[in-house]
């Protein structure tokens, strides 16, 4: 692109047609498809048109909704939107803004791998500041280089991502024959880093490995986390969306036990990029963790209103919950679990195919969406890391 570009911004402006036919020259051969019905590739990232003007609506609004007050709309439909949505994936009412047992709730963030940092930190500061209230002489970065935490070896490079952020260490366990952590290989693990004096405090399990789809089993490794007090968060970035369909709940035993729960609807249900969902249970310690409260931003409801600015690392925000909540409406629940069965459903047909080309093989069990396959009698042994193929089902729905 540098050769079709000028060297330096123009001085004038420029008419907006110029502007425009250098779309067609410039952008649309650098462009890669994302929403054609050939693109397999990674992921899905759906969308679909209430989404689309429910962005537009937000663009054109363009408010920064960091506090209660300088937006309530953007922070009220939000926590709304929100609690819609946990129920509508059967998660436990301690995610819910409006419960009267509940201290949790739900906040739109840029994305699964800027969540589960949040996450990583808001644990990484309860563990710390319970270890001061026994060992009031050692500095936070004493007490950081002590601390462990755990996802499995088929986590998200987020979750490391997190850890050299945050400089803690992470261990990233085994996996069993189905590419899930189990309990008995967390709690070995967790019996070896307190003999060498380490601190466990965090587990990311995974529920839809960016891999081969894979479950992380939440109903072993929820009452060990319980036990040993350590902050569980689950990464469902694509999986997540399944959950509207009480069908595929059963990977979701043991959410019960779950401290935080990320999910990406950009992926799956048709909401525009960016959008992510994270629940936590204990907002008190989320806040903690990122409160400042500078006069600039105090307003006369402060504390007693939702400053979503102490639930995230920025302090501007988008008004994404419209496009959510238009894609919600314009659907309704029915045809959205319409939308993940027929995906489903189109990834199994795809199975039988492969399965049925004696060229090909399909390596890992095949769960929701995803199809893991590759080509049959490769001179190396498929092993953690081989390159496989893999074909995410995905489709627009008509309302
Ligand atoms: N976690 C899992 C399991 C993923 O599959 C992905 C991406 O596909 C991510 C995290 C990262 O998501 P994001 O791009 O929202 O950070």
């Amino acid at each position: 692109m540098r050769a079709l570009l000028p060297d330096t911004a123009p001085q004038d402006g420029e008419s907006w047609s110029s502007i425009f036919e250098d779309i067609e020259r410039i952008i649309m051969p650098g462009v890669v498809h994302w929403q054609s019905p050939h693109m397999h590739a990674y992921f899905p990232a759906l969308t679909s048109w209430p989404s689309l003007l429910g962005d537009m609506l937000a663009d054109g609004i363009n408010c920064l909704g960091f506090t209660w007050a300088s937006s309530p709309a953007c922070t009220e439909l939000e926590m709304n939107v929100l609690d819609w949505l946990a129920a509508m994936l059967g998660l436990p009412d301690h995610f819910l803004h409006h419960h009267p047992d509940s201290q949790g709730g739900g906040v739109l963030q840029s994305t699964t791998s800027e969540a589960t940092l949040i996450a990583l930190l808001v644990a990484r500061k309860a563990k710390i500041m319970e270890m001061q209230s026994t060992l009031p002489k050692f500095d936070h970065s004493v007490l950081n280089s002590r601390l462990i935490a755990y996802a499995s070896d088929q986590a998200h490079s987020s979750v490391e991502k997190a850890g050299l952020i945050t400089f803690v260490k992470i261990r990233f366990l085994k996996t069993d024959e189905d590419w899930s952590l189990r309990g008995e290989t967390l709690k070995q693990a967790l019996e070896e880093d307190r003999r060498l004096g380490l601190v466990p405090f965090f587990v990311c399990a995974t529920l839809g490995t960016t891999a081969v789809c894979a479950f992380d089993c939440l109903s072993e490794l929820g009452p060990i986390c319980a036990r040993e007090e350590l902050w569980l968060h689950i990464d469902a970035a694509y999986a997540g969306s399944a959950f509207l369909c009480p069908e595929f709940r059963n990977f979701l035993q043991g959410i019960e036990y779950a401290d935080s729960f990320v999910f990406n609807p950009s992926k799956w249900m048709m909401v525009h990029f960016d959008c992510t969902v994270f629940w936590v249970k204990d907002k008190w310690k989320l806040q903690e963790t990122f409160s400042v409260n500078p006069v600039y931003l105090r307003h006369a409801n402060s504390g007693a209103t939702t400053d979503f600015m102490h639930w995230q690392i920025p302090l501007s925000r988008r008004f994404r919950s419209l496009k959510l909540w238009f894609v919600i409406r314009s659907f309704g629940v029915k045809k959205l679990q319409e939308h993940i069965r027929h995906g489903t459903k189109m990834a199994k047909y795809f199975e039988t195919l492969v399965r049925r080309d004696s060229n090909f093989e399909v390596p890992a069990k095949r769960h929701l969406g995803l199809v893991t396959f590759r080509l049959k009698n490769e001179t190396i042994g498929y092993t953690k890391g081989t390159t496989v193929f893999s074909f995410v089902a995905m489709r627009l729905i008509q309302i």
